[in-house]
């Protein structure tokens, strides 16, 4: 569909080889890296450190591709929702947290996703297409535009549309980009990768360079539950989770988080709270309980705050660490679990009109 390459999507050692292989010196890599992703200039002409003529040979030669910001939604508590249409007029949602305490930015790796989590609007979209690193990376350079905060500090939660180990690939080279010191320079220490457990990759990311943290979408400790609401869990069953969290390379003082969405009389009685507790002891671990966000579709309640509680204080008292996740941008369909775009299933004919 597109005859020039997306330069997006390239980490520096690609851009730095396509340059040589172009006939052009390998250092102009760190400063159209730079420009693209430290900046967020997409524009050839306005890169001016560059040679006009690297310029036009440049333009010929690559594109940027870039999602476009279709809606943005605010929320009373200040988060706020992106719309994205990608190139070929998919759409994906990114979402700003302020002041968690950090600024976070809750970014997508799918096109809907394939997990089908039975308490999940994405889940309903099903999966549509993996992300390029590009357009996972894309979403950090829009939102960074978009709220001025090009300068800032930020987070990153892989907590968006899509489980983030089923594009593998991909993923990891955003966090490659995203890591790069020519680029956004992030500490691996401010991303985290949410997954629901695909140990095949768990296994992979034991032995990648950048290691970003780690939550583990865990929802019940035992299979007989988590089987009810996570259909992965035939694959990948509780006790083989957690072996992988034990043997899982933890940097000094970290710990894996694990996220525990409680379902009014599903998950949430004082019994799983203590088969949670005897689950997780000997796991370096901290578990975020994180109440439902109910909606239209989801066959499940909200616990009670003091269901919520009591909970959290039964892990306390056995000695694990554990938060419970406020919910932000409940008003706006932004909090977790909540993003879906409707009516991407388009005919052929409009489909096109999209991408023209
Ligand atoms: N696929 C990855 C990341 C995306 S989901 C994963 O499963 O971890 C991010 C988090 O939001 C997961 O913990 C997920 O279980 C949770 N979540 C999904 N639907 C939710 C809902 N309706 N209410 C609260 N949390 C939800």
């Amino acid at each position: 569909m597109f005859d020039r390459h997306d330069l997006a999507e390239m980490e520096l050692g690609e851009l730095e080889q396509a340059l040589e292989s172009m006939g052009h010196a390998r250092f102009h890599g760190r400063q159209l890296f730079q420009w693209v992703h430290k900046r967020g200039v997409t524009d050839f002409a306005d890169m001016t450190d560059l040679g006009r003529e690297l310029r036009s040979a440049l333009a010929a030669a690559f594109r940027i591709a870039t999602p476009d910001v279709i809606r943005r939604e605010t929320s009373s508590d200040g988060t706020t929702k992106f719309l994205l249409r990608l190139e070929d007029g998919h759409l994906i949602e990114s979402v700003y947290i302020p002041d968690t305490p950090a600024q976070t930015f809750c970014v997508s790796t799918q096109v809907g996703c394939a997990m089908k989590c039975g308490f999940c609007l994405t889940g309903k979209m099903g999966i549509i297409r993996n992300l390029t690193a590009g357009e996972i990376a894309g979403q950090v350079r829009v939102l960074t535009r978009e709220l001025g905060m090009l300068q800032s500090r930020f987070n990153i939660v892989l907590m968006g549309m899509g489980e983030p180990l089923h594009n593998y690939d991909e993923t990891m080279k955003a966090l490659r980009i995203l890591t790069d010191e020519y680029g956004f320079a992030m500490s691996p220490r401010r991303i985290t990768l949410s997954t629901v457990g695909l140990l095949s990759g768990l296994e992979k990311l034991a032995r990648e360079p950048i290691m970003p943290n780690l939550a583990i979408s865990l929802h019940a400790p035992t299979d007989e539950q988590r089987g009810a609401l996570v259909p992965i869990n035939k694959k990948y069953g509780v006790a083989d989770i957690i072996e992988a969290c034990k043997r899982f390379p933890l940097k000094r003082r970290s710990r894996i988080t694990f996220e525990y969405v409680m379902l009014a009389g599903v998950n949430d009685r004082p019994e799983d709270a203590r088969r949670l507790a005897r689950l997780l002891a000997g796991v370096k671990s901290k578990v975020n309980l994180i109440p439902l966000n109910a909606a239209a579709g989801i066959p499940f309640d909200r616990p009670s705050d003091e269901t919520v509680n009591r909970f959290a204080e039964i892990l306390a008292e056995r000695h694990l660490t554990v938060s419970v996740r406020k919910s932000r941008g409940r008003d706006i369909r932004a909090a977790c679990g909540q993003l879906i775009v409707e009516g991407q299933k388009r005919s052929a004919g409009q489909q096109l009109a999209v991408t023209m």
